[in-house]
């Protein structure tokens, strides 16, 4: 398997994690299953750290959405089979456009999925053309007023931009990018390149980055290795390694603001009641185990300001 294949595969395992909590009731998704090939049972650890991870996500995403009075473009890079689109069509909470990135031959399994899926292509608007070809593999695009699914290697940010430009893309809009365990597989200087580029390109933007830290003790070995055993690096981590260097990125990258924090502390701020009630789908015997996964994980957001927008936001 090439790397590249590799680290495709980790959208199966990610989808098929998210699937697999959502049906013991972690969360309430109903497209999630039907993008999803396979449901292994996966641990009460797993299980929770992906609950805290769509929970963070989707709600500094909502957050973004009511800030902005829905005003704005979601960019969601290395999107995979995220069905955040679905979720907030059904919540009648959509931004203005909703754009999502992958290698193409993630983008052309997405499409099959929504073709073949009514509750996936009835969500689309009614000027949607699922196939739209950039001139690379057929059935690998979606091209509509709300929904835009893009096939493109994001280590090239030229073709990025330039399909970005090819789909109406407004630099003037507020527009968040978010990047769930995508950056990490990437090397240091791709994804630099990204968030300076969101930064540089919209005038008001929020980035939401999430992905491991800290894995240079004997749990992170672990992690690492088994990885690898997988034929996946993690080129990112060597350069980011702690809470700090992301923050940095993003400093660096001229944003306004910039946040980070370890899973592990994402998980005490979630209220309470929420985590009372997942605590309760499954025994978990060694608690220490959910935190020593949640320390190697983190969130990182950035604000890029000239309108108040982070104001607001910052606060968080
Ligand atoms: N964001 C989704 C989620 O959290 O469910 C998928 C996460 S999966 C771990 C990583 C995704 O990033 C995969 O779908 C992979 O194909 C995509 N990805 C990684 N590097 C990429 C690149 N250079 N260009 C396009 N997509 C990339």
């Amino acid at each position: 398997m090439s790397d590249d294949q590799a680290v495709r595969a980790t959208n199966d395992d990610a989808t098929m994690c998210k699937s697999f909590a959502v049906q013991l009731g972690y969360w309430k998704d109903r497209f999630v299953n039907l993008m999803s090939r396979n449901r292994s049972r996966k641990t009460p650890e797993i299980n929770r750290g992906y609950y805290a991870r769509v929970k963070a996500v989707g709600d500094l995403l909502r957050m973004f959405l009511k800030t902005t009075a829905n005003n704005c473009q979601v960019i969601s890079l290395g999107a995979g089979f995220d069905t955040n689109f679905w979720n907030l069509q059904e919540e009648d909470n959509l931004p203005l456009n909703y754009i999502e990135v992958d290698f193409a031959e993630v983008t052309a399994a997405k499409c099959a999925y929504i073709k073949a899926r009514k509750p996936l292509h009835q969500a689309l608007s009614e000027d949607s053309e699922i196939d739209f070809i950039f001139g690379l593999s057929g059935n690998d695009a979606v091209r509509s007023k709300n929904y835009n699914l893009i096939p493109c290697d994001l280590r090239y940010i030229n073709i990025l931009e330039q399909r970005l430009n090819e789909i109406g893309i407004d630099y003037s809009l507020p527009t968040i990018c978010i990047t769930e365990c995508v950056l990490v597989y990437m090397a240091p200087d791709k994804s630099e390149e990204i968030i300076n580029w969101m930064g540089r390109r919209f005038l008001d933007a929020v980035f939401i980055n999430y992905e491991p830290v800290n894995l240079n003790d004997r749990f992170g070995e672990v992690m690492l290795q088994n990885l690898r055993a997988r034929g996946c690096e993690l080129k990112g981590v060597a350069a980011c390694p702690t809470l700090q260097s992301q923050t940095e990125r993003y400093y660096n990258a001229g944003w306004t603001y910039a946040y980070a924090l370890l899973m592990s502390e994402v998980y005490q701020l979630l209220p309470r009641e929420e985590i009372e009630r997942i605590e309760k789908i499954e025994f978990l015997d060694e608690t220490d185990l959910l935190v020593q996964l949640l320390k190697h994980y983190c969130l990182s957001w950035a604000i890029k300001d000239s309108t108040g927008l982070g104001n607001y936001l910052s606060s968080l």
